[in-house]
């Protein structure tokens, strides 16, 4: 369980709320219902508002999404927290261009959104800014004033201060993504990576103790979390270097046990016992069957007394991937599809399955044989 419901779907990208949202409407509307004399239309007011804000939320993750899908790269899914929005996308694009284009598409859709306001602004001559000054009220009280009026200010100030803020290079917020664009250009995107994380990080050091010292516990979560996303990236980006240099095919288990779909949960149960093996094919011949994990075991285990066929409990929607993939193919595809394992096939020949952990281990064993033949190459040099 996630705890995000589901609200809408649009261009098939499903929009979801994460159920702490519920807690700031209430948030906004207890602060707004204090303001008037009217506790209830204030606590309305305040709810109209962040529905308002977070409709523009949406709009610039959809202004991501859209240009990535322009791009060939679906999205997941939007999802809506308290602290701003999240578009999943399906992978990084792999030229700098098309991700420094994906980044500004969504700070774009607030200029548009901000622009549109201004010109109602403009158009409308009650609304007028100098009018309004003239009538004794500035902008902080406009702000805050319960009206149509207070609301198009108070959307207007949210939407400058959205494009603003993700304009900050503290990757992986928008700025730094092109931030990094444009060094990848240049450098590279692994190099790129590294010095756009140490800048996003050293920024979030700052803007957290700035966040802490003044008391705006809000701008200190943002900064924890600038900190762990560009660390999380610099991760990410050190296994594409390495993983990328592997086939599948070279990857998977080959010793591994496999099942026949006449055996019994108890043979299952024999082998988890006594090797390290924790996911099994079930095969008829050279054809794979299906997928039994020790989950599956354990489950079944759980609800059925009796010892029943491996070929009632496994998994037929079996995600496939090719040999000739690489590792990082592998970790992409999966990770998309929320899969734990994979077949690996060659065409239409069954070869055996690769996990999540399977890619680890490869990306741990990859890594350390780099570091000694780095570290050998230099001695020999000295
Ligand atoms: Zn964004």
């Amino acid at each position: 369980m996630n705890w995000s419901i589901k609200i809408a779907q649009v261009a098939n990208i499903p929009i979801k709320v994460h159920i702490t949202f519920f807690l700031i409407l209430g948030l906004s509307a207890a602060q707004w219902a204090g303001r008037g004399d009217d506790p209830i239309f204030g606590g309305l007011f305040g709810i109209v508002l962040m529905l308002a804000l977070f409709l523009c939320v949406t709009l610039h993750e959809l202004g991501h999404s859209l240009m990535a899908r322009f791009f060939g790269i679906d999205t997941r899914e939007i999802l809506l927290m308290p602290l701003g929005g999240v578009a999943q996308i399906n992978k990084n694009p792999e030229k700098p261009l098309h991700e420094f284009l994906i980044a500004v598409a969504g700070p774009l859709v607030n200029v548009v959104i901000a622009a549109i306001l201004l010109l109602i602004i403009g158009i409308h001559p009650d609304l007028s800014l100098a009018n309004l000054l003239l009538d004794g009220s500035g902008l902080t009280r406009l702000t805050n004033d319960m009206s149509p009026t207070g609301l198009i200010y108070w959307l207007l100030t949210a939407n400058v201060s959205l494009v603003l803020f993700n304009l900050i290079p503290a990757f992986p917020l928008d700025g730094g993504r092109m931030l990094r664009a444009l060094l990848a250009m240049r450098l590279g995107m692994p190099k790129a990576t590294q010095i756009a994380s140490g800048i996003g990080q050293a920024l979030a050091i700052g803007l957290g103790v700035y966040g802490f010292l003044s008391g705006n516990w809000v701008l200190a979560l943002v900064a924890v979390f600038v900190f762990v996303g560009a660390s999380q990236e610099t991760s990410t980006a050190q296994a594409k270097t390495v993983l990328i240099t592997r086939k599948v095919g070279d990857a998977y288990n080959k010793h591994a046990i496999s099942l026949q779909n006449g055996d019994r949960i108890s043979r299952v149960v024999d082998y988890l016992l006594t090797s390290y093996q924790p996911d099994f094919a079930v095969v008829f011949g050279n054809r794979l069957l299906g997928i039994v994990t020790r989950e599956d075991v354990m489950r079944a285990l759980a609800i059925q007394p009796n010892d029943c066929y491996v070929s009632e409990i496994m998994n037929r929607a079996v995600f496939k991937l090719n040999a000739a993939d690489t590792l990082d193919d592998a970790r992409e595809k999966m990770g998309a599809q929320n899969v734990r394992v994979a077949a690996v096939y060659d065409g239409e020949q069954f070869l055996g399955l690769l996990s999540q952990e399977d890619i680890s281990e490869a990306f741990a064993i990859l890594t350390f044989v780099n570091r000694h033949q780095q570290l050998r190459a230099i001695s020999a040099q000295t």
